[in-house]
């Protein structure tokens, strides 16, 4: 391990208490999308208390701040988001599903780690930095709202990137490996039906259903998924049915609709036929229907010359120093995985291992060691996406969970203060802090990795996905 790995990862290490800390209390907030404002602020008043300039509200997000450190070029990104998922309270450690509070909110993703291990990386290599006379600038970005929202997307219109050459992230999860592909463009767009109530035995006829409608829309896209893409992606949430009384005609009713494709232009094409499907029911049901866009996010540009100095550094902090218990801890949660995902996970052990798959399970509870990230398949969606369009971005993970630990889950809310996750975060943390010093100090390689981005875009630029009036909001 090169010398500046070495003191970056021993300045990491002397503040880990102190991440620990504020990832476990964000972990206690659980603010979902925009309501950020108890885990951004202490974020933001920790980076400020050690000498970084912060600017809060970037963007016109309340929640959202951008932490600078240095000046001049080059200038190197660390992304990092503390948004919590609806519905998923559960205590910590215990592997049974337990609420804290029912019905309210916890870190089904991780994010309290993603944020925190981002900036731990970033205050790590500013302690490099002030020690070394390293000239450069550093900016740790608070992202709010990736979940659901796409809070990057309003970050990158209103030009928070503008300047920046290389972005680096990374995302909590089951494995230890750089993301090599791309992730689904997608939209969230809200259709909301008005029709007329009436008593559906006594006056049907004078009734127009905005449930009627709904179920219209909704047959219709199911009929539109034989003549998309394959790769697309619809799913819908009824989010008003309209009433709980069968004898009303139900005069509003509203769904959720999540629509996804490799691009974002065949994102931007495939809405409208979703729109009009809307505008069908509506016209078959004689209802009116507001289509409200909420939320876009842009496939990933990925960046393989940021990825492989990304995996050069994942390499030297994993395997993760895991402990007896450690070990024990994990595997109670592998445990009480369901059926699919167990078998998902031995199929995944299969793949890797062959006939000694079983033994590889038992030996790791935790998968603690770097796996190529072109044996993962992808299907998700983040507002990652949007930045890698505008700078040269790549992300990548660290076991923070135990194998098989099914994505937003009460399994991760579970397992957030856990051992592993702390170790896991100072881990990506490591990476990160080397990454982003090798960016900032070699100009050859954010040429290369300007390059490579520059090919990958292909002559196209960032297709602003958003409604031009569309802002930023707590839905
Ligand atoms: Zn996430």
């Amino acid at each position: 391990m090169e010398q500046f790995a070495k003191d970056l990862a021993a300045f990491i290490e002397e503040r880990k208490e102190k991440t620990w800390e504020i990832s476990d209390d964000v972990w206690g907030y659980a603010e979902s999308r925009f309501t950020e404002f108890k885990s951004s602020k202490e974020e933001a008043d920790y980076m400020e208390s050690l000498g970084f300039k912060v600017t809060r509200g970037i963007g016109g997000e309340e929640t959202a701040f951008m932490a600078e450190f240095g000046s001049g070029k080059p200038v190197i990104g660390i992304l990092g988001e503390y948004d919590s998922l609806s519905g998923l309270s559960q205590e910590a450690d215990v592997p049974e599903h337990k609420p804290i509070v029912p019905g309210g909110d916890g870190h089904g993703c991780g994010h309290n780690l993603l944020g925190m291990a981002s900036v731990a990386a970033t205050v790590g290599l500013k302690d490099y930095m002030e020690k070394n006379g390293t000239p450069g600038t550093i900016r740790y970005y608070g992202c709010p709202a990736e979940e659901n929202a796409g809070g990057k997307a309003f970050l990158v219109r209103e030009g928070c990137f503008d300047g920046v050459d290389i972005c680096v992230t990374w995302h909590p999860g089951t494995t230890n490996s750089v993301s090599r592909g791309s992730s689904l463009a997608n939209f969230r767009i809200f259709y909301t039906f008005h029709g007329l109530s009436s008593h559906a035995a006594g006056a049907p006829h004078l009734g127009r259903s905005a449930l009627d409608a709904v179920e219209l829309m909704d047959v219709s896209v199911n009929y539109l998924r034989e003549h998309m893409i394959d790769e697309a992606r619809i799913h819908y949430a009824i989010m008003n049915s309209g009433g709980t009384a069968p004898n009303v005609v139900q005069s509003e009713a509203q769904v959720l609709y999540a629509i996804r494709a490799p691009k974002v232009t065949d994102v931007i094409e495939l809405a409208e036929r979703v729109n009009n499907c809307a505008r069908g029911a509506a016209l078959m049901t004689g209802t009116t229907v507001d289509i409200r866009h909420v939320a876009a996010y842009s496939n990933v540009i990925p960046n393989d010359v940021i990825g492989d100095v990304i995996e050069k550094h994942l390499n030297e902090f994993v395997p993760l120093d895991l402990t007896e218990e450690d070990m024990a801890y994990a595997k109670k949660f592998t445990e009480v995985i369901t059926p699919l995902d167990k078998a998902a996970l031995e199929n995944q052990a299969k793949a890797l291992a062959g006939k000694n798959w079983k033994a590889m399970l038992d030996k790791y509870p935790v998968l603690n060691f770097v796996l190529d990230g072109r044996m993962l398949k992808g299907g998700g969606s983040t507002d990652v996406g949007d930045v890698s369009w505008v700078v040269p971005t790549n992300q990548f993970g660290t076991s923070t969970l135990a194998a098989g630990t099914p994505g937003h889950s009460w399994q991760v809310v579970a397992q957030g203060k856990g051992p592993v996750a702390h170790k896991a975060m100072l881990a990506a943390a490591k990476v990160m802090a080397c990454t982003a010093y090798e960016f900032l100090t070699t100009p050859k390689l954010v040429e290369e990795a300007t390059a490579e981005w520059k090919e990958r875009l292909g002559g196209e630029s960032y297709p602003n996905p958003l409604p031009k009036d569309m802002k930023p909001e707590i839905w």
